[in-house]
């Protein structure tokens, strides 16, 4: 097979499917190097590439090399250090461009939301300006949730919408959408009786009443709220006086007819140390969940964002930075933040290599906090990944698959039966612990993306935490796997 002309074909496929500047930059110095047994091997520049194929173009790239070859293809994405590294950066020579190596994070502009108290002489309402429907940007993964939140700020649920709870992972705009609701109220009614907390807050404010004997005006406080809004609700599970007093406070608040809003990183039922009553209540509401934005609408956040902060986005960028953070509104805002940052700092025009530098920077602290604060040196993760990499996954995989009679070709497959999606996020939640990448688990399991692993590695740990079964097995398999 001729290896050149199956890439130039493939090629020609991926160049139609995916944004010109990506197929610019990504794709187009990749170099096939092998077609053997149907595994295709791809070579890349530098770890960032390789991780930006994974996660966007994984299947892209397979299917062109599926037709151009006429055979099924594994892909195997690895990097070639000889390849001229053009742009990867490392976090000391971006602060050595800075002039007076000023650190990056000095410029991050904080736009404060606390000191303010609400216009009724109440508590401070905590109320952060900036989280407003109007800075809001609606798009499938979020438009049941905004659409019920814009009716309980209008008045127009009638109560019907009680509790509102908010549900989905972190940085997906839950606390901003939950905040417009209370700026809102305020806007139109400034006597309104708003208060924002998270859920550790409302705990440390029962502790610190309970120990000064001043119950009855922590009751008096939070129950004489028109809108109470209590983030991250998840925090009280298993602390049982701080559920018992926030089922009272939600009772009276309920019974006076005033709004709750809630929300949690699951859905209440998931909250496993919740009493089956705070439950209820809250499945008794409006629930609503907010998803990963598509990349349409990350285009469109971007493009909000980027003119509050007074930036120019070239389109090949905005459609860069969309590309380069599928699953977090979060950090699609941080890395538009240090862009501006850069661009202040160096006076340089916003170019796609600086862009580029700039989310290098991102790419890499997201691996290192997504290792689970494990810091694996360079070398270690070369060692891991490759032929070594798969070797693993098989072995965890087997060693699963016997625990837990499953066959281990299942847990590879796309087979979604609840014990061998069991078992399969078992494996990732061991792959991961031993020391392997995201992108090799990703590679592993026919290109998973990011937030499913991590989330089947978090379920699988914290479940581990109260079953002592699941504990076992998991230590039982990692001696194992180490033999
Ligand atoms: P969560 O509470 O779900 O972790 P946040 O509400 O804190 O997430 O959102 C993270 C950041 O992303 C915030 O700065 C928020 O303004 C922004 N954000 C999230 N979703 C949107 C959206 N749909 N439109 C505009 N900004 C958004
Ligand atoms: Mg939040």
């Amino acid at each position: 097979m001729n290896l050149e002309k199956v890439w130039k074909t493939a090629l020609k496929d991926i160049k139609e499917s995916v944004p010109a500047s990506s197929f610019q930059a990504w794709i187009k110095s990749a170099n096939l190097i092998s077609l053997e047994n149907n595994k295709a091997t791809l070579e890349v520049r530098n770890e960032f590439s390789r991780n930006l194929l994974i996660q966007n173009y994984y299947r892209v790239i397979s299917k062109a090399l599926e037709t151009s070859s006429g055979v099924p293809v594994n892909l195997i994405i690895q990097v070639n250090s000889n390849l001229p590294h053009d742009y990867i950066p490392s976090l000391s020579s971006i602060a050595e461009d800075l002039p007076n190596n000023t650190s990056p994070n000095g410029s991050l502009k904080i736009i404060p939301n606390s000191g303010l108290s609400s216009s009724n002489g109440f508590l401070p309402h905590n109320l952060n300006p900036k989280f407003v429907f109007d800075n809001f940007i609606v798009g499938g993964h979020n438009q049941f949730c905004h659409a019920a939140a814009l009716a309980i700020a209008e008045g127009r649920s009638e109560g019907a919408y009680n509790p509102f709870f908010i549900y989905g992972e972190v940085g997906l705009g839950k606390t901003h959408i939950m905040q417009s609701i209370g700026n809102y109220l305020l806007s139109k009614k400034p006597q309104a009786k708003v208060l924002y907390l998270s859920a550790e807050k409302f705990l440390n404010d029962l502790i610190s009443s309970m120990r000064k004997s001043k119950m009855n005006e922590f009751r008096n406080r939070y129950r004489s709220l028109d809108l109470l809004l209590i983030d991250d609700i998840q925090f009280i599970e298993g602390k049982e006086t701080t559920q018992e007093e926030f089922f009272h406070t939600f009772n009276a608040l309920k019974d006076n007819g005033s709004q709750i809003i809630l929300t949690s990183d699951r859905p209440p039922k998931a909250i496993s140390k919740l009493e089956p009553r705070l439950c209820s209540r809250f499945e008794g509401g409006l629930l609503a969940d907010v998803q990963s934005p598509t990349y349409e609408t990350r285009l469109a956040i971007l493009a909000r964002k980027a003119e509050i902060l007074k930036i120019k986005l070239k389109p090949d960028i905005a459609d860069l930075i969309a590309q380069c953070f599928p699953e977090n509104v979060r950090r699609l805002e941080g890395a538009l933040v240090k862009l501006q940052a850069y661009v202040n700092f160096t006076s340089r025009p916003l170019t796609m290599e600086l862009t580029k530098k700039v989310l290098g920077i991102d790419i890499a602290q997201a691996e290192i906090i997504s290792a689970g604060n494990k810091d694996l040196t360079e070398e270690d993760s070369n060692l891991k990944s490759g032929e070594n990499t798969d070797k693993m996954l098989k072995k965890i995989a087997e060693a699963v698959a016997e625990k837990l009679q499953v066959t281990s070709s299942k847990i590879f497959s796309r087979d979604n039966t609840q014990e061998v999606k069991n078992a399969r996020q078992i494996c990732m939640a061991i792959a991961r612990s031993a020391g392997l990448s995201m992108q090799d688990i990703s590679l592993g399991f026919d290109g998973r993306g990011n937030s499913s692993i991590l989330n089947s590695c978090r379920r699988v740990r914290k479940e581990a935490k109260n079953d002592k079964e699941l504990n076992t097995l998991l230590t039982e398999i990692e001696a194992q796997i180490k033999l």
